[in-house]
């Protein structure tokens, strides 16, 4: 039997016949019901079953209909000829020496997404995709490299949950202590360049019938789309995470094009109107260092400056510069990113630096990227 390489955890899913536009998962209550409804399920009934559907897929995990036992055999049998509540197929698995998990899954039309799961002592976080590649630019982000695919619809945004639940062994749902506590929206892709299927994929996960994830457990990040910024606090209400990478326009627009868009002063404007700061939330500024383009005391000192000017209740988040293969930038030495880090913190800001995760699988920030085909057969790891 082949061996398998170090952190590579054996498929646990089977590869299955999904069938994506049959799928139940990614659909809002009343869409579930009116689907019920097309099959010639008696209209009194399909508000219940869409109700019992749903708390089997979102409250149990179940991933065929056969699993719900309170819905009688026949129904079933009609659901199962009609639906589908399964999975794509999981192409690969991997597990980082410091117990980082990531899952690339790939949908019917062949497209792959990558999403990361980060276990800390007493919760977890999920990094979410929410496109195929990105339209953006930025030039040390290698999900930036391909370009946009297309966006992930709402079902392939919750599905990313589901599957992580699934490895993790987290179903039924857990009310407390759950392994994946937190998500962020951090994987592939622009999330307010996909604006709608975002919005529809979180509501499904916040909704108290299933998965019953609090807004304040989400956190969305932008490269800085200003308009979607204030529908993101007004629609979903959830916590945003802002990169903003450099505090001049120069250095911000060579390094992430979308800054000629909107450049650092209407985002900054928006991050102070963000609607969630009613509630005395904060914003969290990512800040990537890159070594001798936006890592000097001056560059510190003038961030605190502009949280300051724009009086926004901020932390800041430091992330040193993860490289990936072909990329034209280093990672500051660790006295400069410690003395960066002290700058921002002497002035009473939050700064903290980030610590890398699950460099050696390749699902640190910025590393994701789906066009690993090539590499996957080359290092042995691809399983089939
Ligand atoms: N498109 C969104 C969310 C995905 S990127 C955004 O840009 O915010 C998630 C975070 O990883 C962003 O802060 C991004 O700037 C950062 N990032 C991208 N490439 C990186 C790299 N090579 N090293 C460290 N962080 C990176
Ligand atoms: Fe896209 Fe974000 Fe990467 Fe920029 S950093 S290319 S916006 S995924």
């Amino acid at each position: 039997m082949k061996t398998l390489p170090l952190g590579v955890e054996p498929i646990v899913a089977p590869r299955i016949d999904f069938d994506e536009s049959k799928s139940l998962i990614g659909l809002s209550h009343d869409e579930v019901s009116a689907k019920l409804k097309e099959i010639g399920i008696p209209e009194k009934q399909c508000r219940m079953r869409a109700q019992q559907i749903w708390h089997w897929i979102y409250f149990r995990g179940a991933k065929s209909f056969d699993e719900m036992s309170n819905i009688s055999k026949d129904l079933r049998k009609k659901l199962s000829e009609n639906f589908d509540v399964g999975r794509p197929e999981i192409i690969e698995a991997l597990i980082s020496n410091d117990g980082t998990r990531k899952w690339l899954m790939k949908f019917p039309d062949g497209q792959e997404v990558e999403t990361v799961f980060i276990p800390e002592s007493d919760r977890g976080t999920l990094c979410i995709s929410s496109q195929v590649g990105c339209t953006l630019t930025c030039t040390f982000c290698h999900t930036g490299t391909q370009r946009l695919v297309r966006n992930l619809t709402p079902a392939e945004i919750v599905m990313q949950l589901l599957v992580a639940r699934d490895h993790l062994n987290e179903w039924p749902s857990p009310s407390e202590g759950r392994l994946v506590s937190t998500i962020v929206l951090m994987g592939m892709g622009e999330p307010l360049y996909n604006f709608e299927n975002v919005k529809k994929a979180m509501h499904i996960v916040m909704d108290d019938n299933g998965i019953n994830l609090s807004r304040r457990r989400i956190t969305l990040s932008t490269s800085g789309v200003v308009p979607e910024i204030y529908r993101c606090g007004e629609e979903m209400g959830i916590n945003l995470a802002v990169s903003l990478h450099a505090v001049d326009d120069v250095t911000r627009s060579q390094i992430m094009p979308i800054n000629n868009k909107y450049p650092i002063d209407e985002l900054l404007t928006a991050c102070k109107n963000y609607a969630g700061l009613k509630n005395s939330r904060k914003i969290t500024f990512e800040y990537i260092l890159l070594k001798d383009i936006n890592d000097s005391d001056e560059d510190a000192l003038k961030l605190v400056n502009l949280i300051k000017e724009y009086k926004i209740p901020a932390k800041v988040n430091l992330i040193p510069f993860n490289p990936w293969p072909g990329s034209n930038y280093e990672r500051p030495s660790k006295t400069r990113v410690v003395k960066f880090s002290k700058l921002i913190f002497d002035s009473g800001i939050s700064a903290p630096i980030r610590t890398t995760r699950g460099e050696d699988i390749l699902a640190a920030c910025g590393q994701l990227k789906s066009e690993s085909l090539k590499a996957r057969k080359s290092d042995g790891t691809f399983l089939s």
